[in-house]
């Protein structure tokens, strides 16, 4: 193996040349069925399927991982962060700050609640929320802010908590891509007044579908859990009479075969997590030299990103003006998959379909229901270059391959880069 020299005037794969890669990449999700499939077994074979003693048990580990004092699982991600914003009294008539640069339930949660999510523009370098851009859109009916961990790479927490503290306002974490990240050593999801996870079949810590809610408010907490099981009361909730549905809750909860199938993932979460940061900091030291690329970069105060996606932002000029189509499309000729990743959320229809609701006709005035006032007034530049034009994404489990592999897309890249002139006349 060793150092693989780049080779210059070879044809890219996509117009005909031979291909840096044939080899496959590894799968996902990881199964050893000699480890992981007797606590499943047990569970299908005990016939208590419905919450009880291994969800708790997953709870409790999964709490315990995080350094939280509680956590409740949930059906997903998109679940709980739906009850936590519910039981953090977030609802119609207030305004919630989200992140625009993120997967579309962090925005689907907010208008569950009947809130109007307002997007706040990104840091380019880092993918994340802009704290200054958060300050400009406060105003005396922002109520939360909703900050991604977006592709594993933490948010700016200690100056998003400070504008929090200095306006009063609720933190919810979206920690649905943030499983082990650290901030000075301290867990994202783990800094607002709940943190928000996701165990959908293809996050770093998989169980086909599950979510967790974290947070060290007890009373909020107990509320989440009555919310999670029809309402019925739960903790610091049970009065002393038998008065049934306490708060209007709904059902939303995990099973115990989904959690057995959590334990065996938890196991290998942390060295998964491992070598993902090994060969992301050594692929992100490779691709730091090549002209038209700009590298991810963290807030100094990282102390560890998880990468469910290895993000980098591709520049046209940097390339003889080829367009990212043709580079994703000539990077995967290549043997190397990778995709441009989210699309702007902020002026798409489903936001149209909330403001036509009842509902959202009931709380709101004509004028805040204006959809292109609202697109107007929810401008986001940054996250529409990145989303239009910069952004590329390779997976979280190609990080799991081996330092060849990592050589593998570094070359790929780099043949595209010398090669690009080649490339401009591609209609494909
Ligand atoms: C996956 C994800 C969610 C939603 O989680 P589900 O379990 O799929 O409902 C929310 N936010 C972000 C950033 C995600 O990546």
């Amino acid at each position: 193996m060793g150092f693989t020299f780049i080779q210059t005037e070879v044809k890219p794969a996509l117009i005909g040349g031979k291909p840096v890669r044939t080899a496959s990449w590894p799968s996902w999700p990881r199964w050893n069925p000699d480890t992981d499939e007797s606590r499943v077994l047990d569970v299908l074979r005990s016939g208590v399927w419905s919450r009880s003693g291994v969800v708790k048990e997953f709870e409790d580990k999964w709490a315990n991982t995080i350094g939280s004092k509680r956590c409740l699982t949930v059906v997903n991600g998109t679940n709980a962060l739906i009850a936590a914003l519910v039981q953090a009294d977030i609802g119609g008539g207030d305004e919630v700050l989200v992140s625009s640069y993120t997967f579309i339930a962090s925005v689907a949660a907010i208008l569950q609640t009947g809130a109007m999510p307002v997007f706040v523009d990104s840091d380019p370098e880092t993918f994340q929320i802009d704290p200054v851009e958060i300050r400009k859109k406060i105003t005396s009916r922002t109520k939360a802010i909703l900050p991604v961990h977006i592709l594993g790479l933490p948010a700016d927490m200690d100056s998003i908590m400070a504008i929090a503290k200095e306006n009063d306002l609720v933190v919810i974490e979206d920690a649905c891509q943030g499983w082990l990240a650290e901030i000075n050593h301290k867990k994202v999801g783990t800094f607002g007044l709940a943190g928000c996870f996701s165990f959908q079949n293809s996050k770093n810590l998989p169980m086909g579908e599950g979510g967790a809610i974290v947070s060290d408010d007890d009373d909020f907490m107990d509320r989440c859990f009555s919310y999670h099981n029809y309402g019925y009361a739960y903790g610091s909730l049970v009065g002393a009479v038998n008065q049934g549905a306490v708060i209007a809750g709904t059902k939303i909860r995990l099973t115990e075969y989904q959690a057995a199938i959590g334990l065996s993932q938890l196991q290998r979460l942390d060295s998964e997590t491992q070598l993902r940061e090994t060969n992301a900091s050594y692929l992100k030291q490779k691709l730091e030299g090549v002209s038209g690329l700009s590298t991810y970069v963290l807030y100094p105060n990282v102390t560890r990103a998880v990468f469910h996606l290895f993000p980098f932002r591709f520049h046209s000029e940097g390339f003889k003006g080829l367009s990212r189509d043709v580079f994703l499309k000539a990077l995967r000729a290549e043997g190397i998959p990778c995709s441009s990743g989210y699309i702007p959320l902020n002026d798409k229809l489903y936001i149209k379909d909330a403001f036509t609701s009842k509902n959202y006709r009931r709380m709101y005035q004509a004028n805040e229901l204006d959809f292109d006032n609202y697109v107007a007034n929810n401008q986001c530049p940054i996250t529409d270059k990145l989303c239009n034009e910069e952004a590329v994404w390779l997976s979280q489990s190609m990080l799991l391959g081996s330092q060849s592999d990592m050589d593998d897309i570094a070359n790929a890249i780099m043949k595209i880069h010398e090669n690009a002139e080649e490339l401009l006349n591609y209609k494909g």
